[in-house]
C-alpha cells in the first residue's frame, strides 16, 4: 500500500504531481512518500503492540537522514551494520538504547565507538568477534551488551543473494553450536548477555520460514535457561517482503498473529528489524527517456537512470514496475529498459511490455525506496541523484544532486603531477 497514484492520467506522490518535482529537481530523482513511510512503521507498531517490542529499522535499506528522522520521531530504533550507519542513526536522533549492531566484519574502532555510545546490543556473528568485543570493552573499561546471531538453517525461499539463514551463508553462528558460545560469553568479564538474534533473509513472502526459525530459536532460549542463562531480548530480524510484481507478502499483522502463540507466556522484549517493508514501496525513481532504438533483436528504451542509481535489477534480476509519469494512449511494445552505463548488465527491465514511451518523456520505477539510493554508486563518474520527500501537498529536497566537483572530492594529486 502506498500513496503514488494517477489523478487524471498524471502520476502523483501524495498531493504533488511528480512532474512538478521533475521540473524542480531534474532526473534521475528519488521521491519518497512520508505518509507511506509512516504508515508502514505504524503498521508494525500496531501489529506487535501486545508485546513489549522495539522496532529497529534496518538503516541499510535507506539511510537518508530525513527518512531516519521521520522514523525516529515515531519511536523507531535502528539496526546498523557499520560504524557509518551508527553515526547516521545517532545523528538522526535515534536513541543509542534502541540501536542493535549486526554484521560479520566489525572493526575494533567500530566496536569501541558503539560501546562508548551505549548501544542496546551487538548482534555477534562469530566466536572471534565475541572474544574481540570482550577485549575492546576491557580496553576501555566497559561491558559490552551482546546477543549471538544464530543461523537457524531455514530456507526463506527467496533470492539466493538475499538468504542469510542457511548453513552455507556467512552470517551468524550455527544454531547447534550456540549453547557452547553462550557458555563462552558467560566466562567473558566484559560482555553482558542480553539476547538472541536471527535474521534469515530478505523479501520473504511466506509466514512459514519466520515461524520455523522462531521455533528453533525458542528451543535455544529454553536450553540456555536450563543452563542458567536468561535471555531478555529476542531479536527476530527483518526480511518481510513487499509487492514488486505479483507477490502477496504477509502484512505485519499476519506475521504477528502467526508468532503470537509461540511468544505468549514468555516475557521477552521482541526486537524487529524491518527495512524493505518500511521504505520499499515508499519510494520511486523518476527517469527520463533519452533515446529509443530498435536493435537487431529487440527494442531498447534508453533512460537517464542506470545500475549505478538502482542496482537491484542488475544484482538480483529484480523486477520493478515501470510506468509512465503521464498516461497516454499508445500501442504496447516489448522492450528492454536500459541505463546509460557501459555495461550490458545495466538494465532496469528486460523484455518488458509497456505503452511505447517516446524520447524525452518520463517514467517512474516503482518500489525503489529500499536498496535503491543506499546501493547507488558513482560508476561511470555519474553524480548520484537527488532525493525528495513529499508530505501531503508539500515537498522537500532531502539530498541535493551530486555535482561534478563532488566526483573528485577527496582525490589528492601527487606533487609531481601538479603544474
Ligand atoms: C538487511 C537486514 C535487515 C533488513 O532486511 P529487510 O529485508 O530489508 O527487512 C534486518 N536485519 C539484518 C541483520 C539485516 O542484515
Amino acid at each position: 500500500m502506498h500513496y503514488f497514484k494517477y489523478i487524471d492520467g498524471e502520476l502523483y506522490a501524495e498531493g504533488v504531481p511528480v512532474k512538478r518535482l521533475i521540473e524542480a529537481y531534474g532526473t534521475p530523482l528519488f521521491v519518497y512518500s512520508y505518509k507511506t513511510l509512516t504508515r508502514h512503521f505504524n503498521a508494525y507498531h500496531e501489529a506487535f503492540r501486545r508485546f513489549p517490542h522495539i522496532i529497529c529499522y534496518a538503516v541499510k535499506a535507506n539511510a537518508n537522514g530525513a527518512i531516519l528522522r521521520s522514523l525516529a520521531a515515531l519511536g523507531s530504533g535502528a539496526d546498523v551494520v557499520s560504524g557509518g550507519e551508527l553515526y547516521r542513526a545517532l545523528k538522526a536522533g535515534i536513541s543509542a538504547r534502541k540501536i542493535v549492531y549486526a554484521g560479520v566484519g566489525k572493526t575494533d574502532e567500530e566496536i569501541a565507538l558503539a560501546i562508548k555510545k551505549g548501544i542496546l546490543m551487538f548482534n555477534v556473528e562469530s566466536e572471534q568477534e565475541l572474544v574481540r568485543i570482550n577485549e575492546v570493552a576491557e580496553s576501555i573499561s566497559k561491558r559490552a551488551p551482546i546477543a549471538l546471531r544464530v543461523n537457524p538453517d531455514i530456507d526463506p525461499e527467496t533470492h539466493p543473494y538475499i538468504s542469510t539463514g542457511l548453513k552455507k551463508n556467512k552470517f551468524g553462528i550455527p544454531i547447534e553450536d550456540a549453547l557452547q558460545y553462550y557458555r563462552l560469553a558467560r566466562q567473558l568479564k566484559n560482555v553482558q548477555i542480553l539476547g538472541i538474534h536471527k535474521h534469515i533473509g530478505s523479501q520473504i513472502t511466506q509466514i512459514k520460514p519466520f515461524v520455523d526459525a522462531l521455533e528453533r530459536v525458542l528451543l535455544l532460549a529454553d536450553s540456555l535457561k536450563r543452563d542458567g542463562i536468561d535471555i531478555r531480548y529476542l531479536d527476530i530480524g527483518g526480511g518481510l517482503g513487499i509487492r514488486y510484481n505479483d507477490e502477496t507478502p504477509p502484512h505485519p499483522k499476519e506475521l504477528a498473529k502467526a508468532l503470537f502463540p509461540l511468544l505468549s507466556n514468555r516475557d521477552f522484549t521482541i526486537i524487529l528489524e524491518p527495512g524493505r517493508s518500511i521504505v520499499g514501496n515508499a519510494g520511486v525513481l523518476l527517469t527520463k527517456v533519452l533515446y529509443t532504438k530498435k536493435g537487431a533483436d529487440r527494442e531498447f528504451i534508453i533512460v537517464d537512470a542506470g545500475m549505478n542509481d538502482l542496482m537491484r535489477p542488475t544484482l538480483y534480476g529484480a523486477y520493478h514496475h515501470i510506468i509512465p509519469v503521464k498516461k497516454r494512449k499508445r500501442k504496447k511494445i516489448v522492450a528492454d529498459i536500459v541505463g546509460p552505463i557501459c555495461e550490458s548488465g545495466d538494465f532496469l527491465a528486460k523484455e518488458r511490455q509497456l505503452p511505447a514511451p517516446r524520447q524525452h518523456e518520463y517514467l517512474a520505477v516503482m518500489s525503489a525506496g529500499a536498496y535503491g539510493f543506499s546501493m547507488s554508486s558513482n560508476y561511470n563518474s555519474r553524480p548520484r541523484p537527488a532525493e525528495v520527500m513529499v508530505r501531503n501537498d508539500k515537498y522537500y529536497l532531502i539530498r541535493r544532486r551530486e555535482t561534478l566537483q563532488d566526483l573528485i572530492r577527496g582525490e589528492v594529486i601527487p606533487e609531481f603531477l601538479r603544474k
